[in-house]
């Protein structure tokens, strides 16, 4: 079976980690500094704040926006839960906006016509490791005094028009274990504002300034050196970490292009792509449906995975919720039922990229 996704690490990890044990300091230090002033670097932003996963880091990011009870968040309904659940501990309201079929991502026009006098943020997810259309979101945010919140847990690195993810206000970016840098769990923030990325830091630790000196009502939203010790040669290498990502992605679609019904991922001159995930559609012309798709490729011993299956203020748990505000977003709907992810990481080797295109190819042209 070609697995969905592959962790690994070398002896660089091995010999940090070890390092930090050794040390007998093993809680928030100076790999987590290292870890923030690198990663600070790779994204081009004066400060990175690392939390302990990147769903305290959109918590935090949207708690130092100072929100009011009913104060929206327009995001969008094709995402991980976590987007939708930060939005609710923080305790301000979800509205919601269509998505481009071509990138995934949220649609600038839908976003307009879901703005209303309570809304005071703008937060994009850029699913899959690809970016959203900044330009025409920054024009709606300036326009409408929104803050960009950019949900980046999928996109480290990724750029638009050369600037990255998590540089166009506040980013957050989460190391969970199948994400393209990981520490097991992990996040951090993003910013160029000073301000925001000092109380930041406080809000991470407590609330605590110095020893017992609490500004606020904080958190304990804490990494460890631990932690950070498995991200740094991770950054080190994630340059080629990437390259290997977009050469499968590069063959993935070369092969799968012309198989009828099986949509390959767009890509953008003015986007960099991360290649997290792997994403096609699966069109009625393909004879089959997603689900179909799906486990005859689990036959054929292709890993498979679908991100997203529903949109998610379609679950009970948020269907009746007083601050999910659904709406009709007709794209994402049918794109939730067309999407499927397919094996695009850097264990894998070349007779599997041949596999999985093999594997599409017969499934498709037998049905
Ligand atoms: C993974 C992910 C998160 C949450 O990150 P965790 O580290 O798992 O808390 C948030 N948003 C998106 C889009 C994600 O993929």
């Amino acid at each position: 079976m070609i697995p969905i996704t592959s962790v690994r690490f070398g002896a660089e990890e091995e010999e940090l980690v070890l390092q930090v044990l050794r040390s007998g300091s093993i809680a928030q230090g100076p790999m987590v500094k290292r870890l923030e002033d690198e990663f600070a670097s790779l994204i081009g932003v004066r400060h990175a704040i690392a939390v302990n996963n990147g769903t305290t880091a959109l918590v935090a990011a949207l708690e130092v926006l100072d929100l009011e009870p009913g104060d929206e968040v327009v995001t969008t309904p094709f995402t991980f839960v976590a987007t939708l659940n930060a939005i609710l501990e923080a305790g301000a309201t979800a509205t919601f906006a269509d998505i481009h079929e071509d990138d995934f991502n949220i649609d600038a026009a839908s976003v307009a016509s879901n703005i209303t006098s309570r809304t005071r943020v703008l937060m994009p997810v850029h699913l899959y490791g690809q970016m959203a259309d900044m330009d025409p979101l920054t024009e709606i945010a300036t326009a409408n005094g929104l803050r960009i919140l950019e949900d980046s847990a999928q996109s480290h690195g990724a750029t638009y028009k050369g600037r990255s993810a998590g540089s166009f206000g506040l980013g957050t970016f989460s190391f969970y274990a199948t994400k393209n840098l990981t520490t097991g769990e992990g996040g951090m923030i993003t910013t160029d504002d000073d301000a925001l990325a000092d109380r930041l830091r406080v809000l991470r630790n407590q609330g605590m300034r110095e020893r017992y000196v609490y500004e606020v009502a904080g958190h304990n939203y804490r990494l460890t050196d631990l932690q950070a010790a498995i991200a740094l040669p991770q950054l080190a290498r994630y340059d080629a970490t990437v390259g290997t990502r977009r050469a499968n992605a590069e063959r993935l679609i070369a092969g799968l292009a012309s198989v009828p019904g099986v949509v390959v991922p767009q890509q953008y001159e003015d986007r960099q792509h991360v290649w997290h995930q792997f994403t096609v559609r699966i069109t009625e012309q393909s004879g089959l449906t997603r689900d179909e798709f799906v486990s005859k490729l689990q036959e054929a011993g292709v890993g498979a995975g679908v991100y997203y299956p529903k949109l998610l203020f379609d679950y009970d748990a948020y269907r009746n919720h007083p601050r999910v505000i659904s709406t009709d977003v007709p794209v994402a709907k049918r794109v939730a039922s067309e999407v499927v992810s397919l094996p695009v990481h850097n264990a894998l080797t070349d007779d599997d990229v041949s596999t999985i295109i093999e594997a599409v190819t017969n499934i498709v042209g037998g049905a």
